[in-house]
């Protein structure tokens, strides 16, 4: 099995993302599996090069290393072309012209109540027509959606079980030129030979999108784990507001990237919240995925 970790480099890795990034390791590296890093970048404004770097160096110093280069997203672009052009010749692509508002008002008329942040379908059955005189009155590029059906899907999660979710007509390509972020996890991961996904649970949602459109594109989809949240005290998921959560914050208390680390593996049950680690693989003999906690941690507020 190959595994990998694949954050957005938007900012500085935190305790949260780091504690997900471990475990994403020893679920690879305990199954002696090839451990990859992809730089989700297809955010153009909030992705930045020395966000990669220091989040490549924090990793780094929690000794979680990677096999390979560092993929990028921006520069794959002309896979998630090909996949796209793939599924537009089965017919299972439209344009779509809504806005964010539009869709909202239309999800939430009283003959469409939409599950969760589901597309209601209003741009679906457009004839050609309209679908020209949108193109000419809207000003601006459609995003492009897949053509779902709204199918339930069902994917057994290996931390999680059973779960099932419709598949509604989720965006591939966005408006603004820019892959979607289920098309382009799917290409990658199946373009990186990553047969599990280890990520947080806050992703789980996506998964039967994610695990119907690798299906569409002839891909066998990877199998999935995923594993808590680290939540803040007030009980919203750990940010950076918090205090002090990321690798330099704790250095400016004097600890150790490898303090650091006891702490997050302490609070997987994988040892004592000071013991001397010597690193990641002082743990490998200990992880047992059946054992790991189901519930999110929330950090203790005098640790922040
Ligand atoms: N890039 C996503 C994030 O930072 C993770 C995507 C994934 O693991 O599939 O939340």
């Amino acid at each position: 099995m190959n595994g990998r970790f694949a954050p957005s480099p938007t900012g500085p890795l935190h305790v949260g993302n780091l504690r997900t990034a471990l475990l994403a390791w020893l679920f690879a590296r305990s199954a002696g599996s090839e451990w990859y890093l992809r730089m989700e970048d297809l955010d153009p404004i909030a992705s930045r090069p020395e966000h990669e770097q220091a989040q490549c160096l924090d990793l780094l110093a929690i000794g979680l290393a990677w096999n390979g280069a560092v993929i990028r997203q921006s520069e794959r672009r002309a896979r998630y072309d090909v996949a796209i052009a793939q599924l537009t010749a089965a017919g299972l692509t439209y344009e779509c012209y809504c806005t964010r508002k539009e869709i909202q008002a239309a999800a939430q008329a009283p003959h469409g109540p939409q599950p969760d942040g589901a597309y209601p379908g209003t741009c679906r059955e457009l004839g050609d027509r309209e679908r020209r005189r949108r193109r000419r009155d809207v000003g601006r590029r459609p995003a492009l959606r897949l053509r779902a059906g709204n199918e339930a899907v069902t994917i057994i999660d290996r931390q999680l079980g059973s779960f099932t979710a419709t598949v509604d007509d989720f965006v591939l390509h966005r408006s603004d030129g820019v892959a979607a972020y289920n098309l382009a996890v799917v290409v990658d991961d199946d373009a990186q030979g990553v047969d599990e996904v280890v990520r947080g649970d806050d992703l789980l949602a996506s998964t039967p999108r994610q695990v119907h459109l690798a299906r569409l594109l002839g891909l066998a989809p990877p199998a999935h784990a995923h594993v808590p949240m680290v939540l803040a005290p007030d009980g919203a998921r750990l940010a950076k507001r918090h205090g002090a959560v990321t690798l330099a914050d704790r250095a400016a208390r004097g600890e150790t990237p490898m303090q650091v680390l006891a702490v997050i593996a302490a609070s997987l049950g994988l040892c004592e919240p000071d013991e001397p680690l010597a690193g990641p693989s002082d743990l490998l003999d200990r992880f047992a995925p059946a054992s790991l906690p189901r519930a999110a941690w929330t950090v203790p507020a005098e640790w922040l």
